[in-house]
């Protein structure tokens, strides 16, 4: 089996990788385990100076990276860019803080000594997407491997040049030869590599179909699991919010990614006092965007990152408008080789309609009318999702009420787009997965809590 990497502005095939056998896999994990043994026995210290090497590379070949993925899936070379930074920050982050935030924690029992100690767990096998190629790998691994763990990256079929740059900045940057992986592998052979005896744990971030898949298996197998899936972020806009700043972050949160983010903003709640005026400003900067060539730094939205994902979202505007969705802009494919989708706007979306219950993964937005804030809210939570959300509004006391209270996501913001950060903790509730990446919630995910105590 041979792995393709096509690039999605043109359709040629760029490259081709040779696929991993089972039998190779195996050997792969094995060397891992072993090398983790080694790994785990050093101190924090000494973990964090390869993770601070790669920042320095990363840093240091941030275009060639950028370049990689724009070729691979499309993602424009300004935005690819921030997110090889966005990488440097966490492994940094994470060289800088985890022995803090796995220092033991001594706990007053009527024994000697007693506390809680945070072991590594071994061989964590990733599952990964490819919108953001570099991002979701180093989120993931920067907080394991500082954990003690060693790592088997399967990222997605369509990023393998992604995937084996990964692997060679992770082995100039000095970490023991088996100790950060990856296997070219399809995602049927998922199941074999979770069954292996040396894969402690896994971690999946993609779509809720592929994380039910993994969620069975690893019940099946009782292996810990955590789970980065899809979204529909709904963003509330109410009366009382400022539109033209309100519009900006809502334009720039559909477009992030040409659309293909977990957390892109995908459902508009918009209450009706300010429906007609949101709606005209939506569509004027929804229009105004250049969409392009993602090599060229002035575009604003590129491809997206193949074919048949194409597909499906113009299968999902067409049938909502079938069923009584407005078409204010876009919403045809255009001529040409490229995988190119136009920013598209729909209002008076409904429920039971496609761009109402499920993710539009892709510069698509909609717009579905409420009547005032509760039933804006809620709206936001009809949903099987619950990832990120946000609210606009120029009370921010209000905002933060429904925030903090009201929403049903993972994430919550006012005023602002909902972003990862490596300070804070990332992940989802309902049907957008379970566990959390970042933080100090996420780096204890793949650790053993183990209780000791001393008479
Ligand atoms: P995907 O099709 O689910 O693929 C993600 C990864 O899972 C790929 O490596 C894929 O391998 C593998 N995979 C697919 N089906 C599988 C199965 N049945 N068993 C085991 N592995 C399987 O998702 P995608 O299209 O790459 O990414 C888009 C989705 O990811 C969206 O729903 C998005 O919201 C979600 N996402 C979530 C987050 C988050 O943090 N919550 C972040 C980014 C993306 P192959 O490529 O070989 O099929």
């Amino acid at each position: 089996m041979k792995l393709q990497s096509i690039n999605p502005s043109t359709a040629e095939v760029v490259a081709e990788y040779e696929g991993t056998s089972s039998e190779e896999a195996g050997r792969i994990i094995e060397r891992c385990h072993d090398a983790f043994l080694e790994w785990k026995q050093l101190g924090f210290a000494d973990r964090a100076k390869p993770l601070r090497e790669v920042a320095r590379i990363l840093r240091r070949s941030a275009g060639d990276f950028a370049f990689l993925m724009a070729r691979e899936m499309g993602k424009l070379v300004s935005q690819g860019r921030q997110e090889v930074e966005k990488c440097a920050w966490a492994c940094e982050y994470f060289a800088e803080n985890a022995q803090g935030m796995l220092a033991d924690e001594e706990e007053r029992t009527d024994a000697t000594k007693s506390y809680v100690t945070f072991q590594p767990l071994g061989v964590i096998l990733a599952v990964m997407p490819w919108n953001f190629p570099f991002w979701q790998v180093f989120r993931f691994a920067a907080p394991a491997l500082m954990a003690g763990n060693g790592v088997v990256v399967k990222h997605a079929s369509n990023v393998p040049g992604c995937a084996q740059a990964i692997e060679t900045l992770c082995q100039e940057a000095g970490f023991p030869k088996d100790l950060v992986r990856t296997v070219f592998v399809p995602s049927e052979e998922v199941d074999r590599l979770m069954e292996h005896a040396l894969v402690r744990a896994v971690t999946l971030t993609g779509s809720s179909a592929a994380g039910r898949s993994v969620a069975r298996k690893a019940g099946s197998l009782l292996k810990k699991a955590v789970l980065e899936l899809g979204g529909s972020d709904p963003y509330i806009i109410l009366e009382d919010a400022h539109l033209p700043s309100a519009v900006t972050t809502c334009v720039d949160a559909r477009l992030i990614n040409s659309g293909q983010s977990c957390i892109a903003a995908k459902r508009f709640v918009v209450v009706e006092p300010v429906r007609e005026d949101f709606e005209r400003l939506f569509v004027e900067r929804m229009r105004a965007k250049k969409v392009g060539d993602p090599l060229r730094e002035e575009t604003e939205v590129g491809p997206l990152a193949r074919h048949d994902l194409r597909e499906s979202l113009h299968r999902q505007v067409t049938k909502s408008v079938e069923v009584g969705a407005r078409l204010l802009l876009g919403g045809s494919v255009p001529e040409g080789n490229g995988a190119y989708y136009p920013p598209t706007v729909l209002t008076d979306v409904r429920k039971g309609m496609p761009a109402y219950e499920e993710e539009l993964f892709g510069p698509v937005a909609a717009i579905i009318p409420a009547r005032d804030e509760r039933d804006a809210v809620r709206i936001a939570n009809d949903s099987v999702y619950g990832l990120g959300a946000a609210v606009l509004t120029r009370d921010s006391v209000r905002g933060e009420r429904i925030a903090a209270r009201e929403l049903e996501s993972g994430a919550c913001f006012v005023n602002a787009q909902v972003k990862s950060d490596p300070r804070l903790p990332f992940g989802g509730m309902k049907e957008s997965g379970y566990g959390r990446e970042l933080s100090r919630y996420g780096i204890k995910e793949f650790v053993n809590v183990k209780t000791v105590v001393v008479r």
